[in-house]
């Protein structure tokens, strides 16, 4: 069985065929070009949906998508589903880790956590659709560190450790982050 991951994030397609040994694993890529929806959607769950739903449509093939970001407890959960774009240019991963921290300077190191949160759907040919979330429970620390991953990696401190996440390696963050629980979770429906 071949499974459409609707991403062009090469990253995410390595980590999902690690996991899904046996099957064929394409991404965007590797299909005919199809018209991709803005992510306009008010929940992680909703944007996700909504990719793995164009991908199947458009290809016939069983289709997962994720949505992910960083929900901080000192802004009701923000920047979510904004995350990429925060900074309001979209993808500039510096500037919007930039920018969060100063919107945390004044925040005390007790009130800094937060969760890197993941919602993955799976959209069959035939219409059966599933949703799953995977949650990655952290702080936000004040000074950048670490090289690794991408996005607000170097700012997040995940519970029970003393390095970033960008201080991981790639296999240590695999096994405990929001994608790889929420990519796991997706495994027996597939
Ligand atoms: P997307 O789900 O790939 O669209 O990611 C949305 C945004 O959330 C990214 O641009 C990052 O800013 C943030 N994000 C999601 N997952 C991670 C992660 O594992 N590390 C750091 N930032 C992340």
């Amino acid at each position: 069985m071949t499974i459409l991951l609707a991403t062009r994030n090469a990253g995410k397609l390595v980590e999902f065929r690690r996991l899904l040994t046996g099957l064929e694993v394409v991404g965007l890529a590797d299909v005919p070009e199809f018209p991709e929806a803005p992510e306009t959607g008010a929940t992680f769950a909703e944007n996700a949906l909504a990719k793995a739903r164009d991908a199947a449509a458009a290809t016939g093939l069983p289709s997962v998508a994720d949505d992910s970001g960083l929900a901080v407890d000192a802004l009701n959960g923000m920047p979510g589903v904004l995350s990429a774009r925060w900074s309001g240019k979209h993808g500039d991963d510096l500037a919007n880790l930039n920018l969060l921290l100063g919107q945390l300077g004044d925040v005390p190191d007790e009130r800094r956590g937060g969760a890197f949160i993941c919602a993955a759907a799976l959209v069959m040919p035939g219409g059966r659709e599933t949703v799953v979330h995977g949650e990655w429970r952290g702080r936000i620390i004040r000074e950048p560190r670490g090289t690794n991953g991408f996005g607000y990696d170097p700012i997040f401190v995940p519970d029970g450790e003393t390095r970033t996440s960008a201080e991981l390696s790639p296999a240590e963050k695999d096994a405990a982050s929001h994608r790889g629980l929420a990519f796991r979770a997706l495994l027996p429906y597939l």
